[in-house]
């Protein structure tokens, strides 16, 4: 599979299963602008480690996806750089977990900003260029839990919900104009996302995933790919679960 030439944008690229799929793309030869919000650090220490492989097209954004006015600004100026933008991959996302007996507002209000406003406002932005150029790839970043929630995620589940309409819903408006719209939900993936849980109860979680093992970034990135690609050119409007059967329910 090769992305030469072609222009990645990617949100929440500096760690975890963004990384990894910064990671693909630059190694198939994409030139590729990722987003981190804080974590300088982090964000270096992609572009480091990749030009040491000698990929060296690879660029980082600060930018808080879920402020409209830095997401405008970052897209309008990445369009312009590049003249267009072929594959856009809506990744970031945070967890603030609680029952909602006691979720507090922020707690809601920061999770659907940042998991659910975030991608319809990259979406936005790219809609335009995408469209003036009759081509595009989406590839949204949903979850497991937005269909099997487990407690305390009812702002997690709430947002990944959102982004599965979404994605289905941008698929039918867009594919007239050559543009596919689909969303990954991933599993148990090991990142930092899952430190918490993973440290109270890794060796449980094992036992409920049929392939018996966590999933790992670049699983996911696998999926985004492939999604991108050539080969999925007539998939559009599709949820893909990478969870290792983690939902079959059959243990
Ligand atoms: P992670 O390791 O915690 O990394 C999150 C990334 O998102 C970081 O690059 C972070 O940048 C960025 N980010 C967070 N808030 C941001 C904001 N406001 N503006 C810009 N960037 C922001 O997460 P992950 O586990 O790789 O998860 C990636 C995606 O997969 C998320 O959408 C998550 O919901 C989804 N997912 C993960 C799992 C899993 O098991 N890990 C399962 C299902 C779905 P900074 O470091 O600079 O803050």
């Amino acid at each position: 599979m090769s992305f030469s030439g072609k222009k990645v944008l990617v949100t929440g690229g500096s760690r975890g299963i963004g990384r990894a799929v910064v990671e693909g793309f630059a190694r198939q030869g994409a030139k590729v602008a990722f987003v981190y919000h804080s974590n300088e650090e982090a964000a270096q220490d992609v572009i480091t480690s990749l030009a040491g492989e000698g990929f060296e097209t690879v660029t980082a954004h600060k930018c808080d996806v879920s402020k409209q006015d830095e997401v405008d600004a970052l897209v309008e100026k990445l369009v312009e750089e590049w003249d267009g933008l072929d594959i856009l991959v809506n990744n970031a996302g945070i967890v603030k977990d609680g029952l909602l007996a006691t979720m507090d507002g922020n707690a809601w209000h920061s999770v659907l900003s940042t998991n659910l406003h975030s991608v319809y406002y990259f979406c936005h932005a790219v809609t335009r260029p995408m469209m003036s150029q009759r081509s595009g790839r989406v590839i949204n970043m949903s979850s497991v839990a937005a269909e099997f929630p487990n407690q305390g995620q009812a702002n997690y589940a709430a947002s990944k919900g959102g982004i599965q309409g979404l994605t289905r819903c941008m698929a039918t408006e867009l594919g007239r104009r050559g543009i596919t719209v689909n969303a990954v939900a991933p599993g148990f993936i090991e990142t930092d996302m899952t430190v918490a849980v993973r440290n109270a109860a890794e060796s449980e979680i094992k036992k409920s995933i049929p392939l018996r093992r966590l999933g790992r970034p670049e699983d996911i990135a696998d999926a985004v790919m492939f999604l991108a690609g050539d080969n999925a050119s007539y998939i559009t409007g599709q949820i893909i679960t990478v969870d290792g059967g983690l939902t079959l329910g059959g243990i």
